[in-house]
């Protein structure tokens, strides 16, 4: 029964297409449909479910606050839950990581976090300019769309995306001349027609822009460069943020500061809409209600969000464990990019997958994984890169189930003959 979301629903859905099922409950890393099938979710909410489908020791406290009569909508007015996040963040993330951030709440989408990061950038630079990089993605809203580089989603605009300019990113030019040459060039020279940006933002790793890692190397000359010229540096933390690199900013690994932050998907913790901008004490130039919004104070998200930051980040001793899902994904990616000639592992963490020459491929097994009770995704302006992308909590077991089974999608679609079972 699937003819209301045919007839009713816009032609703009997307994802209920590649996935025609229905779904009904979901746990941990198995998402189960109306008929009774069940899916491994190797797709997490594309980021926004990095602790799994209805985690427990989220749902307990979410629960317990609905049931109690508290706030659940108050703009950004003071909450008991609001103030207990705001701690939280600060004891658990920002003060061990040495980050004297100011945090805004702006609306509650990735998109909506990128709008203000901009906005911020030009306000206390008094420039126009922002420079954003090759196969970037930001958001749909029209600032995000402008540094976004995919060429479909930009022409969704209908109008011209001004005040921006674009630099090849990391390994743009695949090993043919320094990737940050240009750029330094372009700041340096009064004449090279790039208006002195207020900003360049940035994904350390490219989630949709087909899975580019940037080598911390790169960040950090990036992160210089940028001090050097007075020129703010955003980083977009939306999709590789909240543990998905393995640590909980994407950017530790580089050991950069940026000036502003973008945090939003996974930071609810539980899929509720939820988003921060971070920027340091000094940016803090905004007027009261200069930048403002509805839903920016989500209490039932603060609820979960501090859940999730206490039982996962209060100790190493998650971190610890997702390195060894890190490695283990890894490995399974290194399998199924040995099945195929010129197939090579991208990404870096959690956010990683598999590029395969022919670029029909990718999506070709994505549909075959479907078939058998896996979901997962494509990245790439031609969905070239089969995005594997599992809860950070799952399990070994339910990952190598999924992996086994995209390997088997990849013998298929490559024309490879299946292993006899054993
Ligand atoms: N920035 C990045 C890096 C993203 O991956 C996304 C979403 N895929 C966004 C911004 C936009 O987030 P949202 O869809 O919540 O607006």
């Amino acid at each position: 029964m699937t003819d209301i979301f045919e007839t009713l629903e816009s032609e703009v859905r997307g994802y209920s297409r590649s996935w025609p099922a229905v779904f009904t409950h979901a746990s941990g890393a198995i998402q189960t449909a109306e008929d009774g099938t069940e899916y491994i979710d190797f797709f997490s909410g594309a980021g926004a479910l990095n602790y799994g489908h209805n985690n427990p020791a989220l749902t307990a406290p979410l629960m317990e606050y609905l049931a109690s009569g508290a706030v659940v909508h108050s703009l950004d007015m003071m909450t008991p839950a609001k103030r207990e996040f705001l701690e939280t963040f600060q004891e658990l993330i920002l003060k061990p990581r040495n980050l004297d951030y100011k945090v805004m709440f702006p609306g509650p989408t990735g998109t909506n976090t990128v709008e203000a990061a901009l906005k911020l950038a030009r306000k206390v630079t008094g420039r126009q300019n922002i420079i954003s990089f090759t196969n970037a993605f930001h958001g749909m809203t029209l600032g995000s769309l402008s540094v976004t580089g995919n060429a479909m989603k930009r022409q969704g605009a209908g109008v011209p995306l001004g005040n921006t300019s674009k630099m090849p990113y990391d390994n743009y030019l695949e090993g043919a001349g320094s990737d940050l040459a240009f750029l330094e060039r372009s700041l340096e020279d009064t004449s090279s027609g790039i208006d002195k940006p207020a900003a360049v933002i940035v994904e350390t790793v490219q989630g949709e822009g087909g899975l580019r890692a940037a080598r911390a190397e790169w960040l950090r000359n990036l992160a210089a460069l940028l001090k050097r010229h007075d020129v703010l540096l955003i980083v977009d933390d939306v999709q590789a943020g909240c543990g998905r690199t393995g640590t909980f900013f994407s950017f530790e690994e580089a050991g950069i500061e940026p000036d502003i932050v973008c945090v939003s998907k996974s930071i609810s913790g539980y899929g509720l809409p939820m988003a921060l901008t971070l920027f340091r004490r000094e940016l803090d130039v905004w007027g009261a209600g200069e930048h403002n919004g509805t839903f920016r104070g989500h209490n039932p998200a603060f609820v979960t969000a501090t859940a999730a930051l206490k039982k996962y980040w209060a100790t190493d001793d998650f971190q610890n464990e997702l390195a060894g899902t890190i490695a283990a994904l890894h490995r399974g990616l290194a399998e199924i990019a040995g099945l195929v000639d010129g197939a090579e592992i991208r990404g870096r963490g959690m956010l990683a997958g598999v590029v395969f020459p022919d670029q029909a491929t990718a999506s070709n097994v994505a549909a075959e994984a479907f078939a058998h009770g896996v979901l997962v995704e494509t990245s790439g302006s031609e969905d070239e890169v089969l995005k594997v992308m599992p809860p950070l909590t799952i399990t070994d077991d339910v990952l190598q189930r999924g992996l086994a089974i995209i390997t088997e999608a990849v013998r298929t679609v490559a024309g490879k003959p299946a292993l006899a079972a054993v």
